[in-house]
């Protein structure tokens, strides 16, 4: 018999709301948070397009709330990270880092997706001496001094108004010629007297490395090949984000961009197993949806346990766990 029928996976909306559905179905939901626990949204400053908050809630407060309703509920909370999972046997089993394994009969993935770095080595090895993927963290540090932010995206327009709080001066180093972000945040971005912006550039390197701290970074125009030296003391890299799905890779259906693949609701390519949020999701990504969809795995997996429970009467012991076959032009 399974230690838990539901073991949910990441804490961000999707997590917390498909737990507050699966407490409130009574199926005593255990929660592992993992090493980025409340999700984005606790990197993130004034959520305004979060329903039900006429005047925007910060995204902090907002997770604080949302783990809290879920508590209340009975959601039993485990903080640590996930080690390992085996999914292809029905007792699913997860292993978190120092524990005893848990096993489920139904696994809800919520792992989210995790910040892009440049990738350009000094990148990474300057992160926390100048270089950051979070604006809410770092930002106090730059208090009447000069930064850049790399993107073009609504994070990298949010990033950049909200640094403008701060820094002297917000230089944003986009490589097209044109904003992906939302028109409303481009509005705000090009209204605003302390953004800058270089075009049709990325960022070649960022300087010192030697120095252990930001002096400036080199940007290379990608249409002309010119290289520019930008003096300025920090680096926030917004350039969007890698689904966590590492933990999963060869045991369900993942799609090219490392996407967990669902189909019909919240269904992976296992039975049992249902995933929830940015994880699945790289069109829509905001936090409304994935709650939603954290709600429909809750269900989801309310009634793969129902339907588990009737096999079981009918037939006895657990099943070893077959893999659907999945026809990827079915329509969702
Ligand atoms: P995104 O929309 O994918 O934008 C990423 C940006 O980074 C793009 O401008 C992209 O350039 C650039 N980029 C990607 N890889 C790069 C690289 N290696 N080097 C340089 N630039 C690179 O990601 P996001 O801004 O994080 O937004 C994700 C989702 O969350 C979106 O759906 C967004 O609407 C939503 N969101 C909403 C809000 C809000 O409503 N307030 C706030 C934040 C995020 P290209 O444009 O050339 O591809």
């Amino acid at each position: 018999m399974a230690d838990r029928q539901v073991v949910i996976i990441g804490s961000g909306p999707a997590g917390l709301t498909a737990a507050l559905y699966a407490a409130r179905a009574n199926l005593k939901p255990l929660l592992i948070e993992g090493l980025e626990a409340g999700g984005q949204l606790t990197l993130t400053t004034m959520v305004e397009n979060w329903p039900g908050y006429r005047d925007g809630i910060m995204g902090p407060d907002l997770m604080v709330e949302m783990r809290a309703q879920a508590e209340r509920f009975g959601t039993e909370f485990i903080e640590g990270n996930v080690a390992s999972v085996d999914l292809r046997r029905r007792p699913f089993t997860t292993v978190v880092s120092g524990r005893d394994p848990i096993t489920s009969d139904a696994l809800i993935i919520a792992t989210g997706a995790s910040a892009r770095w440049l990738e350009i080595g000094v990148d990474r090895k300057l992160s926390g001496h100048g270089v950051s993927t979070c604006a809410t963290c770092d930002g106090y540090f730059y208090r009447g001094r000069p930064i850049a932010v790399v993107g073009g995206g609504d994070s990298a327009m949010e990033e950049a108004i909200y640094l403008t709080k701060f820094a002297s001066k917000v230089t944003v180093i986009h490589r097209r010629d044109s904003l992906r972000a939302s028109k409303i945040m481009q509005d705000k971005a090009f209204a605003n007297p302390k953004i800058e912006f270089i075009w049709d550039s990325e960022v070649a390197d960022i300087k010192d490395l030697a120095k252990g701290e930001v002096t400036g970074v080199v940007t290379r125009n990608l249409k002309t090949g010119q290289l520019r030296d930008v003096p300025l003391d920090g680096v926030f890299i917004a350039i969007g984000h890698t689904p966590n799905t590492a933990l999963f890779a060869g045991q369900l259906e993942l799609d090219a961009s490392g996407y967990v693949v669902t189909r019909h609701g919240t269904r992976t390519s296992v039975p049992g197993v249902f995933a929830a949020g940015d994880v699945q999701d790289h069109v829509y990504r905001q936090a409304i949806t994935a709650a939603g969809s954290g709600c429909m795995a809750a269900i989801d997996a309310e009634r793969f346990l129902e339907g588990m429970a009737e096999h079981a009467e009918s037939v006895g012991a657990p099943r070893a766990v077959e893999p659907v076959a999945v026809n990827p032009s079915a329509p969702l």
